[in-house]
């Protein structure tokens, strides 16, 4: 949804012009208490926003005294308020949290460890306090080594908030600029039917096949755009790509295709920058990073959301070169990157990843909702097809044409169904994608299997209620 101005609104976003009519007396008067103060510039979810009071494991509980299930939260991938990474971060701070500049063993603990969940090659790594400054770092860097301006990405991509980055995020839509030096690559059509129901990864026999199949489609694409930033001058320094595009509607797609794109940004002298923002620390199923899932030689990787469970912490990892040549010619200090509570927070991540064996688990119960949802949702007119990877899992709601054309995206109806989840089941998803008409499913990864039962339950009870249907 666009207004006049080219602006995209936020997906399952509150309509603040529309008052504040059906909240209750203590949502209107807390949303009425915040636009005071934070205006609208930020969004908030749902036709009625959610009032947090609290959280535990996947539960959130509001301040109507309700236990909503947490379908949606990446970030807090171990579990809201989760003991462990408490307790790392209340011991650090009754230590040091000092910066950078000094000796610290937090930061190098951290560090290693990180690395070695990377394969050889990427062997640096350089800390920041978002995804946003995380992919921002990763721009510049990619710039210098490549001595090359060009960026590409999606179509839908979005990668951030700063300057630099969003000008690189179309789904911001058109009412700023975007870069000059940006090629996008329309990827939705070619990655929509490309990853099978049930192990939704393209694995197996079929896996190469897939994924050839799409950079027949895509690779040209690409090499376009690689065309177009060398013709105008700027060359191409990146590919930044969303390992799980979900922004562009949830495309995991077929494994292997991303390394072919590698091999095609390489030959042109530039980088592949995997965003692993979304992708990264297991959501996507048996593997740490979504590169992974394709085999692809990445040569900088950049973090955030799930990495400290909530505490700012991001990350980039590089090959140590690329890292060299921007010593070479300038310095990265970052006041808060790196820091010790942050650093131990993280650390209690990989530990609560390590201990409950939450990368395995992920491709187990995404494989599973995938299944059983897929098994609820079939046959019901509106449903369009479900994509996943691990616990990130889009479904697509159509207006389910019986007139011989093909069903269109429809954001309506899959607002309807985010919102009546809400408010009857207390289920907590969103959606994202063209006309924001693909439900998004992406829970903590300690989502177990009674939390499975309650959503399909929930799913089950909104069928049965006709909106899967016309
Ligand atoms: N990259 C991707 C793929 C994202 O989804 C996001 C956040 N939604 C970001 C980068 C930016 O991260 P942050 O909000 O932490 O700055």
């Amino acid at each position: 949804m666009k207004n006049a101005q080219g602006r995209k609104s936020v997906a399952n976003g509150f309509d603040f012009s529309h008052g504040l009519e059906g909240l209750d007396a203590d949502e209107a008067a807390v949303v009425r208490r915040r636009q005071k103060v934070l205006g609208t510039m930020g969004p908030l979810f749902y036709n009625r926003p959610l009032h947090v009071i609290s959280g535990s494991g996947v539960h959130l509980r509001g301040a109507d005294g309700a236990d909503y299930l947490d379908c949606y939260n990446n970030v807090a991938c171990v579990g809201h308020s989760n003991p462990h990474v408490r307790q790392a971060v209340a011991d650090q701070l009754g230590r040091q949290n000092t910066h950078s500049r000094y000796l610290q063993d937090e930061v190098l603990d951290y560090a290693e460890r990180l690395l070695a969940t990377f394969p050889g090659a990427i062997d640096h790594v350089a800390f920041t306090n978002s995804g946003s400054e995380s992919n921002d770092l990763a721009l510049r860097m990619a710039r210098v080594a490549t001595g090359h301006m060009g960026v590409v990405v999606t179509q839908g991509a979005y990668h951030g908030i700063t300057s630099l980055v969003s000008s690189v995020s179309p789904s911001f839509g058109t009412g700023l600029p975007l870069a000059p030096f940006l090629a996008t690559v329309r990827v939705d059509d070619a990655l929509h039917d490309a990853d099978g129901l049930g192990d939704g990864t393209g694995d197996g026999a079929d896996g190469a096949a897939a994924s050839d199949a799409v950079w027949a489609v895509l690779g040209p694409r690409f090499n376009q755009a690689f065309d177009a930033l060398e013709h105008g001058g700027y060359g191409v320094s990146c590919v930044l790509i969303d390992e799980v595009m979900s922004s562009d509607g949830i495309l995991p797609g077929a494994r292997g295709w991303i390394a072919r794109l590698a091999d095609a940004v390489h030959a042109r002298g530039g980088l592949l920058i995997s965003d692993e923002v979304q992708a990264g620390f297991g959501r996507m199923g048996g593997v740490m990073w979504g590169f992974q899932r394709h085999g692809a030689e990445a040569d900088i990787v950049t973090m955030g959301k799930p990495m400290g469970n909530g505490i700012p912490v991001g990350g980039v990892a590089y090959r140590h070169p690329i890292g060299d040549a921007f010593a070479a010619c300038t310095r990265y200090f970052n006041t808060f990157g790196g820091n010790p509570v942050s650093m131990r927070a993280a650390g209690a991540v990989l530990d609560e990843i390590e201990r409950l064996g939450l990368v395995a688990h992920a491709r187990d119960m995404g494989d599973r909702l995938a299944r059983d949802l897929s098994e609820i949702l079939e046959g019901h007119e509106r449903f369009g097809g479900l994509r996943h990877a691990g616990l990130f899992l889009g479904i697509d709601v159509t207006d389910g044409a019986d007139d011989g054309g093909a069903a269109q995206p429809d954001g309506a109806a899959a607002r309807a169904i985010v919102n009546a989840l809400r408010d009857d089941e207390h289920v907590l998803i969103s959606s994202a994608g063209p006309g924001d008409a693909v439900l998004k499913v992406r829970p903590p990864l300690v989502f177990d299997d009674s939390d499975a039962d309650r959503l399909l339950e929930a799913v089950r009870h909104i069928c049965e209620r006709g909106l899967f249907d016309r």
